[in-house]
C-alpha cells in the first residue's frame, strides 16, 4: 500500500522518528562546519518532538548537519534504547546529543554500553536537562561520572538569575554575563566532578547556593557538554539558551 506522505510523516512522529535524517541546504555554506548529529530523546515529562525541533533550528544556524533522531522509550521514566545493543552505536556521529528522561532505568549493563560510545576517543556529547536525572536509580557513578554532575532533585519552577562562572570558553560564545532563564527547574548539583568545569551557574531560591548549570566534561579524554535547563518549551523558544545549546554542540563535536 502506498503511503501518503503526509501520513507517512506523522507515523514517523508517532513512532519516534528513528533514524530519520535531514540534510540542511549547501546554500551559503563557506567555512560553515559539516556536522553528523544524533539526538536521542525520549522518556517522562517533556514535549521531546519539539525540544528536538528547536534544537535543529540552532544548530543549523551555524553549521550545516545531518540529523538522525532517535526518540523511543515511551513517556515513562523506564524504558531501554535499542539503539545501545548496537555494537559501536555512536560510531557514525560527530557528536550525541543525549535528551532522553528515564530516571528509573538502572540496569548497569545497559548503562555500560551507552556510556562506551563515549569512552577513550568516542563520540563526543551533550547533555541536556533531564539527562541528568535519568538513570538515576542507578547504584553506580558510570552515568554520572560521564556526565560530569551528580544530580538526584531539583527545586521548583521559577525564573533563575544565571552567571557566567567563567570569562571565556568557546562554547559559550554570545552568552551574557547574566541571563534571567524563562520558568525552568533549577537541578541541585550534589557534586562536580574532578574533570568537570562549571562555566556558568544559577541560584537557588531555597537555600540561595549556586550550583552550576552550565558544564564542561572531560570524560576520559572525550569532550561533553552539559546544561540542567531546558523543561519547558519558553526555554527552548529563548535565544540566549538556543545559542547556548548551539555552541555546546560545535564545541564537543571540535568545530568552535
Ligand atoms: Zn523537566
Amino acid at each position: 500500500m502506498m503511503l501518503r506522505p503526509l501520513f507517512l510523516l506523522a507515523l514517523l512522529s508517532c513512532v519516534g522518528a528513528v533514524g530519520l535524517s535531514a540534510q540542511t541546504p549547501a546554500a551559503g555554506a563557506g567555512t560553515r562546519p559539516t556536522l553528523r548529529v544524533l539526538v536521542v530523546t525520549g522518556g517522562c515529562c517533556h514535549d521531546y518532538p519539539a525540544q528536538t525541533q528547536q534544537l535543529q533550528l540552532a544548530v543549523n544556524a551555524l553549521a550545516n548537519v545531518t540529523w538522525t533522531v532517535v526518540n523511543e522509550g515511551g513517556k515513562g521514566t523506564k524504558a531501554q534504547i535499542a539503539l545501545y545493543d548496537q555494537p559501536q552505536w555512536s560510531k557514525p556521529y560527530d557528536v550525541v546529543v543525549h535528551n532522553e528522561c528515564f530516571a528509573d532505568t538502572q540496569d548497569p549493563v545497559y548503562l555500560a554500553k551507552i556510556v562506551a560510545g563515549h569512552q577513550k576517543g568516542g563520540v563526543p556529547a551533550v547533555v541536556v536537562h533531564c539527562a541528568m536525572h535519568s538513570y538515576r536509580a542507578s547504584e553506580t557513578d558510570v552515568w554520572r561520572e560521564f556526565l560530569g554532575v551528580t544530580s538526584r532533585r531539583h527545586d521548583h519552577q521559577s525564573r533563575y538569575p544565571v552567571r557566567r562562572a567563567v570569562d571565556a570558553h568557546p562554547a559559550l560564545r554570545d552568552f551574557p554575563a547574566e541571563w534571567v532563564t524563562p520558568m525552568d527547574e533549577l537541578y541541585i548539583i550534589e557534586k562536580l566532578w574532578p574533570r568537570a568545569r562549571a562555566l556558568a551557574v544559577a541560584k537557588s531560591e531555597k537555600d540561595g547556593k549556586d550550583y552550576p548549570a552550565v558544564w564542561v566534561n572531560d570524560y576520559q579524554g572525550t569532550r561533553v557538554f552539559g546544561t540542567t535547563f531546558g523543561h519547558g518549551l519558553a526555554t527552548w523558544e529563548d535565544p540566549v539558551f538556543l545559542k547556548l545549546l548551539a555552541g555546546g554542540v560545535l564545541w564537543a563535536a571540535g568545530k568552535e
